[in-house]
């Protein structure tokens, strides 16, 4: 039996490595499942290159709590060890490698920038165990090994009369991490990390049904039996070729993703590159609606098929990570910050790949069948007008299939609407005004107004649209956005039709003065104007540049700055009600009907409530009686 220090400077490694990395603890199984793997695949290659000339079979790993005696262990049928490549590979190259990471991490390991996930190999053991021994045969000749270590630099080598090939990996378990001695938590972790690796893995078993005989007997019993419960699906979909793949392959596949979500994925998006970086994965587009409280952390990285983190943050433009699905790719660094991973050469290629690869998907749907994408349309345009916003080359490619529906349901591209009103909605200074409505119900007397005279009004509704329509003025040139209650429109109309106005100067100078009088001058600036004497007496609106500014602060951004709450009281006076006004000799019938008639106008903008709503329908029925 061979016994010696292990040979590290650091006196005491173990207790550093708890400290440092308290916070990570459960990832040590995953790293000893990938060792296993590792070895696993090695063999593989070797039988399969000819180098070794042994069965290769169905291996699996084999993890197994056992709870009494405080320990766990993972089984592998891989390559093995012998005693000299145990005291080469794990006591001068794992803990060698040990000392080098804590040098290197101790102290931005606190540093919450840190990716929570390193590559710690074999020594993340002793994050949760007192002892930790290895029984190893290797593929080769050697007689098996047995190396123990108790977490102090001291080890001990001997002979062991394993068989059979492969290692096994036995952790004591320490008073402080008894939680890796439940089923439960290691069921969950096994999950979590190892879902889609490459090599079976069994925790314990399972009972399963076993199909009838064919000429069984009507009302037989099917038989059970007890089977190894395989706790992974080493091929998952993203290893594999587009081509190889149905639509229902990826549907399955999203499902055994998020098996909570009864949601279907809206379209998917392949990727596969091997230059000049390496990246598979299946990104899905889920149902989003208007919904800004996105639900992100919902792609997962992985590295070789091994989970790594579901926080793509930094990897994945913002807006993108709003989608769902897996990205696997051994080319993004983990053991840095996030700051330098933003910097770094190869992170910065995935991320602009990503976008282009979505961006020329939905640039075929858009062409291919752009019925289903403007059916699609509602649910999939916060991550369009996002990217649009947030990417400038995103924003180049979508400006093509990006969609701007109508309030009657009619899908133009921003191309094709200018075309449609470039010569009917212009202002006087041959700006193309582009209405809107952000909500049909509340806008109604609006929309139907601009209508009527022949404009198109989209229909705006997501919550970050202001943005999108200030970035859509600077780009563009000659034109402007007005919702359809807003003052601009004014400007519009006054250009249409050139009205009479049936009043004299003196006559709207007394008017003028009446109504300023009444009307609450810190919220309304009073505006005569000579309308179709059928349009209404009294309409308010905004003006457009506060109310935006305004919308732009809540969703964050837009200017800093107080916007009062200001609207325009716009009065026509070529309508009947107002000469009325005008007319009446007693100065409080005079201020009744204008309060009446503000009041009307504040109604059909939604802006009577409260207390103030109460006492005007109160006044109406005492009118009416
Ligand atoms: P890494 O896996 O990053 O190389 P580790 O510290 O995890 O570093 O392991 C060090 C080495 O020990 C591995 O490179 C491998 O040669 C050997 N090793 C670890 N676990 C096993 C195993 N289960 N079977 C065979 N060899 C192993």
């Amino acid at each position: 039996m061979a016994t010696g220090n292990i040979n590290v400077s650091v006196e005491n490694i173990f207790p550093l490595i708890k400290k440092f990395l308290y916070s990570d603890h459960e990832i040590f199984l995953r790293e000893l499942i990938s060792n296993a793997t590792d070895a696993t695949l090695k063999l593989k290659h070797l039988t399969n290159i000819g180098e070794v000339s042994v069965e290769y079979g169905n291996p699996v790993i084999e993890v197994k709590v056992d709870k009494e005696g405080k320990k766990l262990h993972i089984i592998d049928q891989g390559i093995g060890m012998s005693a000299d490549e145990i005291q080469k590979y794990i006591n001068e190259v794992a803990f060698s490698g040990a000392e080098e990471f804590l040098e290197k991490y101790k102290d931005s390991a606190k540093d919450s920038g840190i990716i929570g996930h390193f590559g710690l190999g074999f020594y993340s053991a002793f994050m949760v165990a007192e002892k930790v021994e290895i029984i190893s045969k290797s593929h080769g000749e050697a007689k098996a090994a047995h190396w123990t270590c108790d977490g102090s630099p001291q080890f001990t080598l001997e002979e062991h009369d394993k068989t059979e090939r492969g290692t096994e990996i036995i952790l004591h378990i320490a008073e402080d991490s008894i939680e890796f001695l439940e089923d439960s938590r290691i069921s969950e972790l096994l999950v979590k990390y190892n879902k889609f690796m490459p090599i079976p893995i069994k925790f314990g078993t399972k009972e399963e049904t076993l199909p009838l005989p064919e000429d069984a007997e009507e009302g037989a019993e099917a038989e059970k039996a007890t089977v190894d419960n395989i706790i992974n699906n080493p091929n998952p979909a993203w290893t594999k070729q587009p081509s190889e793949l149905e639509e229902d392959d990826y549907k399955n596949f999203y499902r055994e993703l998020y098996p909570a979500q009864f949601e279907e994925p809206l379209f998917n998006i392949h990727l596969n590159v091997d230059y000049p970086f390496n990246l598979t994965g299946i990104l899905y587009f889920p149902k989003l609606g208007n919904d800004m409280n996105m639900q992100k952390d919902r792609i997962q990285l992985y590295q070789n098929q091994v989970f790594v983190t579901d926080n793509v943050e930094g990897i994945v433009p913002e807006f993108l990570t709003m989608l769902k699905g897996v990205i696997d790719s051994p080319d993004i660094p983990l053991n840095v910050s996030r700051s330098y991973l933003q910097a770094d050469g190869n992170v910065k290629k995935i991320s602009s790949y990503i976008t282009r690869k979505v961006a020329d998907k939905l640039n075929s749907l858009f062409k291919n069948s752009r019925e289903d994408f403007e059916a699609k349309w509602d649910d999939i345009k916060i991550v369009i007008e996002y990217g649009m916003l947030s990417e400038e080359k995103f924003f180049e490619k979508a400006d093509k299939f990006a969609l701007y529906p109508t309030v009657d349901g009619t899908y133009y591209t921003y191309e094709e609407l200018h075309e449609k009103i470039k010569d009917v909605q212009t202002d006087k200074d041959d700006k193309t005004i582009i209405l809107y409505a952000s909500n049909k119900d509340q806008q109604h007397s609006y929309i139907q107004a601009a209508k009527d005279k022949g404009y198109e009004v989209l229909l705006l509704d997501s919550p970050i649209v202001s943005h999108l329509i200030q970035k859509l003025e600077t780009s563009k040139e000659k034109i402007s956005f007005a919702r359809v209650d807003a003052d601009q429109i004014d400007n519009l109309i006054k250009k249409d039709e050139e009205q009479i106005s049936k009043l004299s100067d003196e006559e709207k100078e007394s008017l003028k003065t009446t109504l300023t009088e009444v009307v609450p001058s810190d919220k309304y600036t009073v505006q005569l104007e000579a309308m179709d004497s059928n349009a209404s007496p009294f309409m308010i609106t905004q003006p457009e540049f506060m109310r935006r500014m305004k919308e732009m602060q809540q969703t964050g951004g837009g200017m800093f700055g107080h916007f009062p709450e200001m609207y325009n009281l716009v009065v026509n006076t070529n309508h009947e009600l107002i000469g009325q006004i005008l007319n009446t000799k007693t100065r409080k019938k005079q201020e009744r009907l204008i309060k009446q008639s503000l009041d009307l106008a504040r109604l059909s903008q939604n802006l009577l409530t409260g207390e103030e709503l109460t006492q005007f329908i109160k006044r109406s029925y005492e009118m009416i009686k």
